[in-house]
């Protein structure tokens, strides 16, 4: 392991961890030497085990995120396992679906509540910890649709608009007391939030039409630009948000 990328002794804070790209990611964090909590509102014993299976601490905590008691429970559940955050991945999120003209006030405060809210707050409560140690990484998971409008997922768009300005709102704050924020962008990835889109053929081939890469990405495909973020290879790297799409924006 390069140096640089090295995470040994490093405590991450996964949301979302459960399945999909926040597995993934936890993978890619624990193959590098990082401990980790994970944090969903399921349980993530089958991504905690494969974690351990690498030698590494793992951690877990079942918690609704759409409630704002869980932040404090967060970070008390990751300094009594490991006595600080070093990482933190905003990853766990959700989508709704239909035409805004039809788009209810519920699938609006959900998707804003989770995908930015919570996130925001969960940066708020590992910054106050980083602080002490001058040193910390938050990377957000924004969307493609941080860049695009997307289709009749409104909230969902805004919700990722948000978090790629809060993204460079709290880098600027927070780059003087050691503390990155960054953001990775993926692109159409084959995880359950994609599922209706690649059942619709037509959606399916129109998207896969528009990847340069010529496939939907893997969880897998996001742990290089993870590692990147969480470790010392980005250490003037703040208030950026990479892509990470196969070409799409390329395009
Ligand atoms: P997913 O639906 O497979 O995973 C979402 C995770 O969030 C799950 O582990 C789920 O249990 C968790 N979660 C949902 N509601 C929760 C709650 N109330 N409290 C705690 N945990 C909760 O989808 P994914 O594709 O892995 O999505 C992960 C992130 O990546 C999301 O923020 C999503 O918006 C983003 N993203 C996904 C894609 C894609 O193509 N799949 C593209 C761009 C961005």
């Amino acid at each position: 392991m390069n140096a640089l990328f090295d995470l040994a002794g490093k405590a991450a804070v996964v949301t979302g961890a459960s399945t999909g790209l926040g597995m993934g990611m936890t993978l890619g964090l624990a193959s590098a030497g990082a401990d980790i909590l994970l944090v969903d509102h399921v349980q993530c014993e089958e991504a905690a085990s494969r974690v351990r299976d690498m030698g590494r601490r793992a951690s877990t905590l079942t918690v609704d995120l759409m409630k704002m008691s869980s932040v404090s429970a967060v970070l008390e559940k990751a300094i009594l396992e490991f006595g600080k955050i070093d990482i933190l991945i905003n990853n766990a999120g959700i989508i709704r679906r239909a035409p805004a003209l039809e788009f209810t006030e519920k699938d609006w405060d959900d998707v804003m509540l989770l995908n930015s809210k919570t996130a925001f707050f969960l940066a708020q409560a590992a910054a106050r910890d980083m602080m002490s140690r001058k040193y910390g990484k938050i990377i957000n998971i924004a969307s493609l649709l941080a860049f695009q409008g997307g289709i009749i997922v409104p909230s969902y768009s805004a919700s990722k608009g948000a978090i790629a300005q809060m993204t460079k709102a709290l880098a600027n704050e927070w780059a003087p007391h050691g503390i990155r924020v960054n953001a990775i962008a993926p692109g159409y990835m084959a995880t359950n939030n994609t599922r209706a889109l690649r059942e619709d053929p037509v959606r399916s081939r129109a998207i896969l039409d528009r990847i340069p890469a010529g496939r939907w990405g893997a969880p897998e495909d996001l742990q290089g630009a993870a590692i990147f973020l969480a470790s010392a290879a980005s250490d003037y790297v703040t208030g950026h948000i990479l892509a990470v799409d196969g070409g799409w924006l390329a395009r």
